[in-house]
């Protein structure tokens, strides 16, 4: 054990404070003890005496709104105690959620569909886990909807993944839904929360941190969509590029190798190239002047391309469909879940597949991704 994972402080918090730490240096851990009040982390509330382990990566806030003592084990990169944080805030709208549950569950009505929006790191992810976590306080069972695409939680990154929290019992959509989104806001990604907010039938939307953003979906929505303007955490941590595509790699990696705590073991086989088929989504834009009458050039975004397996496809994730047909049936079906190439012989006309599943696959219809990873075990 290093010098460094003996050194223990003890914080005394006053109301409303928070104490913030971030664990950087690899293979360091920091355990983290409630010794007396209440505090939560994200608005998990913590147990008193129980130790919570937090590995290099980690940003943590432990937040309390009535005073405690927390004790803090290990080498942490930033440690310190913030006076000022947006929490009342946050729960204000966690109780004007709850009033409109209340409110739906009078008239039979559905439970109200909140989705939080913003650019990159101003804690979209971590706002939706309060909202969704002081939801589950109060007995409701929300529905998580996860659309941000870079750094999602629930599938693997390029996916939009649904999940119920509480599924000891069917999630009703009555419940009320939470939705995140990606920090993609400008131009198509704009259009993209639009037509999201649309699709889900969104009652609320939560704009952090930035004004212009508020401004354009209070124009741009309709009136009965409540838009709120929500401050960003000072604690929010800026990712850098390559943490971005760490994380990113690591997701992928956790889909096939499961966790530490959870280890998963996938299957590995070859398949011919003539027992699948594989399509890559989009093609090249032509001119107006060559389409066919009525198309329109946005049309080639969502045309459905048969490939012949090559080289290029080495590392990439591909989809598997759940569609029965290989027509444009693949565009709106489901995926059942992903595959990565990790040899391709062309000579032989093989291909070898990281798998979750052993052979056979599910489906024989297959999607191309732009995601690529390098199975390094
Ligand atoms: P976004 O979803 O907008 O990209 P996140 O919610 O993922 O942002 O937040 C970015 C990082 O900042 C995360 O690692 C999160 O744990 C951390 N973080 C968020 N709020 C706080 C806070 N109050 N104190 C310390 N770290 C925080």
């Amino acid at each position: 054990m290093s010098e460094d994972r003996r050194i223990l402080q003890e914080f005394k918090l006053e109301p409303d404070n928070e104490l913030r730490f971030e664990v950087e240096s690899k293979n360091e851990k920091v355990y983290l003890t409630l010794k007396s009040g209440l505090a939560e982390v994200f608005g998990t509330e913590l147990v008193k005496a129980k130790t919570y382990e937090f590995v290099s990566g980690a940003k943590v806030a432990v937040f309390t709104w009535h005073g405690c003592v927390v004790e803090v084990k290990g080498k942490t990169d930033v440690i310190y105690i913030a006076k000022e944080t947006p929490m009342v805030m946050y729960s204000n709208c966690h109780g004007a959620l709850e009033f409109m549950r209340t409110d739906a569950e009078k008239d039979n009505k559905r439970g109200p569909i909140a989705m939080i929006v913003g650019p990159c790191d101003v804690g979209k992810s971590t706002v939706t886990r309060i909202l969704l976590n002081y939801a589950v306080r109060m007995g409701r069972r929300p529905i998580y909807v996860d659309l941000d695409i870079g750094q999602g939680q629930i599938s693997i990154p390029g996916t939009i993944g649904t999940i119920a929290l509480m599924i000891e019992r069917p999630a009703a959509i009555d419940e009320g839904a939470i939705i995140n989104t990606c920090g993609w806001i400008k131009g198509p990604g704009y259009k993209q929360l639009i037509s999201s907010a649309k699709s889900f039938e969104v009652d609320v939307i939560m704009v952090l941190d930035q004004e212009r953003l508020y401004n354009e979906l209070v124009r741009d929505m309709p009136n009965f969509v409540k838009v709120v303007f929500l401050p960003k955490s000072g604690g929010v941590v800026e990712r850098s590029k390559s943490t971005r595509s760490e994380a990113r790699d690591q997701r992928i990696r956790e889909y096939f190798y499961g966790t530490p705590k959870n280890s998963l073991y996938p299957h590995s086989f070859d398949m011919k190239f003539s027992e699948f088929k594989i399509y890559k989504i989009g093609a090249p834009a032509l001119p107006d002047s060559c389409l066919p009458l009525g198309m329109k050039a946005d049309d080639h975004l969502t045309k459905l391309v048969m490939l012949t397996p090559n080289a290029g496809i080495l590392h990439h994730i591909l989809a598997v469909s759940f569609s029965e047909k290989d027509d444009d049936d693949i565009m709106l079906s489901h995926v059942v879940g992903f595959v990565c190439v990790t040899n391709i012989d062309s000579e032989r006309q093989i291909i070898t597949l990281l798998s979750p599943q052993p052979k056979p696959l599910p489906n024989t219809i297959l999607i191309l991704s732009e995601l690529q990873f390098m199975d390094s075990h």
